[in-house]
């Protein structure tokens, strides 16, 4: 085209009527806001069974948004299903299957398998996922939203001829007997200055109440730096746990919602917080209508004392990253952003933002009841409070268990979960998940703590700890790490979205090259912007470190 000549028809894509009817038939009056962008592409998913291009494009026009920010923050979230123009939208059923670490010492491979070999692809798709946060019913399978867990294929398929594809949550304690066991009243005495701002954080601190999401940022200090910040502030509830081994704040939450919504109504009236966020990762759908109705409930007592929305994750395991789940929340790719500026001082839409973990919050109200010193004197090895473990892999009762910060592997396989599985004997355990390295079955006795295992190139994070044995091979297991890591980095830098990429290739031959893998976990931690980057070789490290390095 000559230049200056008009185009005969304006650029790209041509906006379709019956998908911008659809669109807006669709969002009714909702507020056309940027924020919201990821809730209502869940819309069209959920409804459509995929995103089309057309829809994309006319969801752009109607939020005046740009068609590419529009598709690449569908096309950064696992659970959209983008569909261009000539091909062929998925079948409506999705079965997942778990294959990240828990499941694959369980079988997942063979798992899927057998699923793929008895459904009819043109009516079901069957998917490998990383962890859906259900480790201790190693394997599961996801039909639609309905996870079976210790999942054989005939159960599967069952489920998939009786249309059993929905989640339930059916034995959570309801607003009604939460209050009539004394709940919401530390709210009410927070509320009318019976129990002041400086004497609450002071407990906490006391306490020794720690960030229980992964990083054991001291949660009394926090409240402290945030509520000195000026105004308006906001708060976060980060509940999208996708550190494969983790799965605690979803049994607190199945159990007992409203010790979280507690705890989290306390601490945005000590800290002065206008407006909460729960951010629930998508693979827990149950709580996701039980967070809804509950909520719901709370307004309805007159209870609600700050406002509370609850948004939905869309399967990016990076936005457990807490900038990288601000950038959600406001409607973007889960990208994390560079610090400083920390969170607490310029975070969710550019305000100070109190962050923090489900588990952190259940524990505010037990530390307020009972005692500063009463949760403190619960640790072991100079450790203070409770902790709640994920327990999965080669251990006879596996699950979540309230045990002292601190405890030792030894003390925690034996006391909390009836020792090993029969025929299994203790070769090493993951401390701290996915990202927190391997140690060997003589580091069981070792104190598990923020800061306890940091000399030996591992950490607690999370708390997911994922015990295996004799019957199992550390390479594998740090390969299907370094894999999950490849997946889920969000491509921002280099070192990571290379580094892991090309560690998986690696790990794949059969014998390593150390050399080279050290050389580039040395660039990868050393220059990755988040801690996925900085942490996704550590279990590598600990083969080479502690189960016999580079030969299998
Ligand atoms: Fe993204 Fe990985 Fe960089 Fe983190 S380290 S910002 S996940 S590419």
């Amino acid at each position: 085209m000559a230049r200056g000549t008009p185009r005969s028809r304006p650029k790209g894509r041509l906006l379709d009527d019956d998908a911008l009817a659809h669109v807006q038939d669709v969002l009714g009056p909702r507020p056309r806001r940027r924020d919201l962008l990821i809730e209502f592409l869940h819309l069209f998913q959920d409804l459509d069974g995929h995103l089309s291009a057309s829809v994309l494009k006319a969801l752009a026009h109607e939020m005046r948004l740009s068609e590419a920010e529009v598709f690449e923050v569908a096309s950064f979230y696992h659970h959209f299903d983008i569909v261009k123009e000539g091909e062929t939208p998925p079948p409506q059923l999705t079965i997942r299957i778990c294959h990240s670490v828990s499941c694959m010492l369980a079988g997942a491979e063979q798992l899927l398998a057998a699923v793929e070999a008895g459904v009819d692809p043109g009516a079901v798709r069957v998917l490998q996922a990383p962890c859906v946060g259900r480790c201790a019913d190693a394997p599961v399978a996801v039909v639609g939203q309905n996870a079976i867990g210790h999942a054989t294929a005939e159960r599967v398929i069952a489920a998939v001829q009786n249309g059993e594809t929905v989640a339930m949550v059916s034995n959570a304690r309801r607003l009604d007997d939460y209050r009539d066991a004394g709940g919401y009243d530390l709210l009410r005495r927070v509320s009318a200055g019976e129990v002041t701002a400086d004497h609450l954080t002071a407990a906490l601190s006391d306490a020794g109440l720690r960030g229980l999401g992964g990083a054991g940022f001291p949660a009394g200090r926090k409240w402290d730096i945030v509520r000195k910040m000026p105004g308006p502030r906001l708060m976060t509830i980060n509940a999208d746990e996708g550190e494969p081994g983790t799965f605690k704040d979803r049994v607190l939450l199945e159990a007992d919602p409203h010790r979280m919504l507690e705890g989290a109504l306390v601490a945005a009236h000590v800290v002065g917080v206008e407006r909460i966020y729960v951010y629930l990762r998508d693979e827990y759908p149950g709580i996701r209508a039980l967070l809804i109705e509950e909520i719901a409930a709370l307004a309805e007592a007159g209870l609600l004392t700050t406002p509370i929305d609850l948004r939905r994750g869309a399967g990016a395991y990076i936005c457990g990253e807490e900038s990288a789940m601000l950038e959600s929340i406001e409607g973007k790719r889960g990208l994390p952003r560079h610090r400083p500026p920390y969170i607490a001082e310029n975070g969710l839409f550019g305000r100070p933002t109190l962050n923090h973990n489900v588990e952190t919050l259940f524990h505010v109200r037990e530390i307020a009841e009972k005692g500063a010193a009463w949760f403190a004197a619960q640790g072991r090895n100079g450790s203070k409070g409770f902790r709640s473990y994920s327990v999965s892999g080669r251990v006879r009762r596996p699950g979540v268990k309230l045990a002292p910060a601190g405890i030792t592997l030894q003390q925690l396989v034996d006391e909390f979960c009836g020792g090993m599985a029969d025929g299994h004997l203790l070769a090493g355990y993951l401390p701290g998940g996915a990202s927190g390295g391997m140690l060997p079955a003589h580091f069981a006795d070792h104190p598990l703590d923020f800061g306890t295992l940091d000399q030996h190139g591992c950490f607690v994070g999370s708390h997911a700890i994922v015990v295996f044995s004799q019957a199992d091979d550390p390479r594998a297991i740090a390969r299907n790490i370094m894999s999950f890591f490849a997946y889920e980095s969000c491509g921002q830098c280099t070192p990571c979205r290379v580094g892991t990429e090309k560690l998986r290739m690696l790990m794949d031959k059969d014998v390593w090259d150390e050399a080279l893998m050290r050389e580039v976990a040395d660039v990868m931690r050393d220059a990755s912007i988040c801690g996925l980057g900085q942490a996704a070789p550590n279990p590598m490290l600990s083969v080479f470190r502690f189960f016999g390095g580079a030969r299998a």
